[in-house]
């Protein structure tokens, strides 16, 4: 198996596009740890053999130390970190203020730096994929100018990680949308709007999000590093 023994943390790793990674890279041999910092049930319906459940907020230092140090003493090491765990909050552009601005920043964005910086020493011929989205590349949405701004963040990120060692590749997966509870409330002329936008024609799954993310992580993207890859079944 691909993944076999290989130690992977993968941040909001419970829910949504991050439990189907975990469920994944946990099929293919590795050992998870699934970070959470929302939904005790849905984190403890996750755990199993090979998947571990971390509870810890990623946008406060002290708790990212914290988690890194006891995978750390438990598991030595960590091979490949998925930095997925990410908020939005779709408001009118006069509703925002500088607090829920930056609650999106420290989540989207600090949180992604903060868990790299502590893992980046324990990763030997590792792989970071961070979970950006097409909002950092194409910012249409003034309601989510915010969270526009913490992925396009992320996106430069990345950039610089990839250039810290030889030993790790840091590559950004760039989903469109994508049927997880983030889109739950979504507005429905809203969706249909933006499903004319798709050539697909449809929002994508979890499974096509992760299906990318083991493909980055695997020797067969042994090459790929720094690229931005569009997971958006072709948006216009
Ligand atoms: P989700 O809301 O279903 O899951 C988000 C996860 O992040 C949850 O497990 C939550 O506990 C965790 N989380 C939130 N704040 C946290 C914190 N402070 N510390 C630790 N964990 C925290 O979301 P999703 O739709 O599965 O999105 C996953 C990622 O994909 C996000 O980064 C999101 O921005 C990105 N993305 C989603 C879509 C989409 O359409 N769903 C599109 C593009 C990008």
């Amino acid at each position: 198996m691909e993944f076999q023994d290989k130690v992977v943390l993968v941040t909001g790793g419970t829910r949504g596009i991050g439990r189907q990674i975990s469920l994944d890279f946990a099929n293919e041999g590795a050992i998870v740890i699934a970070n959470y910092y929302h939904d005790d049930n849905s984190a403890s319906s996750l755990i199993s053999d090979n998947i571990d459940v971390y509870k810890a907020d990623i946008s406060s230092e002290e708790e990212v130390k914290k988690m890194i140090d006891d995978i750390i003493s438990k598991y030595k090491k960590i091979d490949i970190l998925v930095n997925n765990a990410g908020i939005s909050n779709d408001s009118l552009f006069e509703d925002k203020t500088k607090d829920s601005f930056m609650k999106i920043l420290e989540v989207n964005l600090v949180g992604a730096f903060l868990v790299s910086k502590y893992a980046f020493k324990y990763m030997e011929n590792g792989s970071i994929i961070n979970i950006s989205s097409t909002n950092g590349i194409d910012t249409n949405y003034i309601y989510s100018l915010d969270y526009d701004a913490s992925k396009a963040g992320l996106i430069s990120l990345s950039a610089n990680l990839s250039k810290l060692s030889s030993k790790v590749r840091v590559n950004t997966i760039c989903p469109g949308w994508v049927d997880t509870d983030m889109n739950k409330d979504m507005d429905l002329e809203f969706k249909n709007e933006e499903l004319s936008k798709i050539m697909l024609n449809r929002f994508g799954t979890c499974k096509e999000i992760s299906n990318v993310c083991l493909f980055l992580a695997s020797s067969k993207a042994s090459y790929v590093n720094n690229a931005i890859i569009r997971v958006d079944g072709g948006k216009r």
